[in-house]
């Protein structure tokens, strides 16, 4: 790269795709500054399960989905939930998300994120590699999907043609098959679905500060600063505003998560983007206890994702918004069941956490220019999928600002798609 081809870029917010984009950008030749008022990783991808999961190619809402919300809604045991006070303003964006669910949008989006998705593997890998990140935080065992039924495993028989369409690779397990992968799972379970090729980290937020401090290790800047808005001029970004002062950049990242709506109207595009609330409780590890990789309990519907600090449980989708109080109280009614399927998981949870995931209705993230600012990029709205696709959106982002064709078709998520 020449050096008038390098750029003063700002990247606003430091979660793991903030990083991503920053570290691959600055290993480019740009000078690079994060700016985010919490330090790297600690807002939604602090608490993740931690799947780099390169089987999630399908959109959240699916054809079966219409059916089965109602009873959803109304059983306090189900992974959705809706807090009423927010529903009038979450209304439009449930309505695109049913939408998103019919036969063929299905498709098109599976079509859509099959690409971004699998490539999501091979670029942690390359990134890690690349700056010699500890290989130890990211395990290779794939994860799986277990059922105690073969009734509710049949409902994943979409998943499996989608699989099947877009070459992923996967294996139906059978009892034994499945014990001798998770020997520590109850003997109930009698069928699985094993995802390979997938990784899972070993704690969220440690990949997302290592990353972080190979960006500081290049020469990387981190300012403790929430970013009120962008200022523009007539060919492009001039600056952040932090504190009313503007603070120089000629390219700027949008990776606030889900708190990037406002940034994004802002600069002229309004998008839907709901914050998707999810929890999680920590058990510690007791004696006895063995996970080697996230085990998806599929009747529950909640993930058992092994981190150095404990058992990890997380689960549920809330349509809350951004500012209500967390509720606990779904999260917590999960530890029996846990532990029904891990024995010997213990009784105490010594953190609940919960976090915003940034999702718009098509499952889609938003990955690409302004349509409206020369220099303004957006990298947001990645969902259930932050922690999985935030190296490859790093990889995506950095072509776009170099000015290259980007190395995977970016138009499926442009921010003016709806
Ligand atoms: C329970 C649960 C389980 C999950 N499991 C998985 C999983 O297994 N695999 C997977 O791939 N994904 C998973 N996810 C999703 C994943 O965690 C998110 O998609 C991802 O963390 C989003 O990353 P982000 O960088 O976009 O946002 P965040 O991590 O939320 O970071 C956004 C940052 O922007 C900052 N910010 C906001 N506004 C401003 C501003 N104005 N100025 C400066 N900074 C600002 C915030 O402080 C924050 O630090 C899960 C999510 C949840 C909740």
């Amino acid at each position: 790269m020449t050096a008038t081809s390098t750029h003063d870029v700002a990247v606003v917010g430091a979660g793991v795709v903030g990083v991503c984009c920053a570290l691959t950008l600055q290993a480019a030749g740009h000078r690079v500054t994060i700016y985010d008022p919490e330090p790297p990783g600690e807002a939604t991808s602090f608490g993740n399960a931690g799947i780099i999961a390169n089987g999630s190619i399908t959109p959240y809402s699916s054809p079966d989905l219409w059916r089965a919300i109602p009873a959803m809604l109304l059983d306090p045991m189900s992974p959705l939930s809706l807090r009423w006070r927010h529903f009038p303003r979450a209304a439009p964006w449930i309505a695109q998300f049913l939408a998103a669910g019919l036969p063929k949008s299905f498709e098109r989006i599976t079509r859509e994120m099959a690409p971004l998705v699998g490539a999501a593997v091979q670029a942690h890998d390359d990134l890690m590699r690349a700056h010699r990140v500890d290989p130890a935080l990211v395990r290779s065992t794939g994860y799986l999907m277990a059922y105690r039924s073969a009734q509710k495993f049949a409902t994943t028989s979409l998943v499996r043609k989608s699989l099947a369409d877009h070459n992923v690779r996967f294996e139906v397990l059978d009892a034994d098959e499945l014990r001798q992968l998770e020997p520590g799972l109850a003997r109930d379970f009698v069928t699985a679905l094993y995802i390979p090729d997938g990784g899972s980290v070993v704690e969220s937020v440690a990949l997302t500060r290592a990353y972080a401090d190979a960006f500081q290790g290049l020469g990387g800047q981190i300012k403790p600063h929430a970013v009120e808005r962008i200022e523009l001029g007539p060919d492009g970004p001039k600056g952040v505003v932090t504190d009313g002062q503007v603070l120089a950049a000629d390219r700027v990242v949008v990776a606030a998560g889900a708190w990037s709506a406002p940034l994004a109207r802002q600069l002229g595009s309004k998008v839907r983007l709901e914050a998707k609330r999810g929890y999680h409780i920590n058990v510690p590890w007791s004696d006895g206890v063995v996970l080697n990789r996230p085990v998806v309990v599929g009747e529950g519907q909640y993930t058992l994702a092994p981190m150095r600090d404990g058992v990890r449980i997380t689960g549920g989708v809330e349509i809350g918004g951004l500012d209500l109080p967390p509720d606990y109280r779904r999260i917590r009614r999960l530890l029996p069941h846990a532990r029904a399927s891990l024995p010997g998981l213990g009784e105490s949870i010594d953190r609940e956490w919960m976090g915003h995931r940034p999702a718009l209705a098509d499952s889609k993230p938003v990955i690409g220019p302004s349509p409206h600012h020369h220099g303004v990029v957006y990298a947001f709205g990645h969902g259930h999928l932050g922690l999985t696709l935030s190296a490859v959106t790093g990889r995506l982002i950095s072509e776009i600002i170099a000015g290259q064709q980007p190395s995977i078709p970016i138009d499926p998520y442009r921010i003016d798609r709806f």
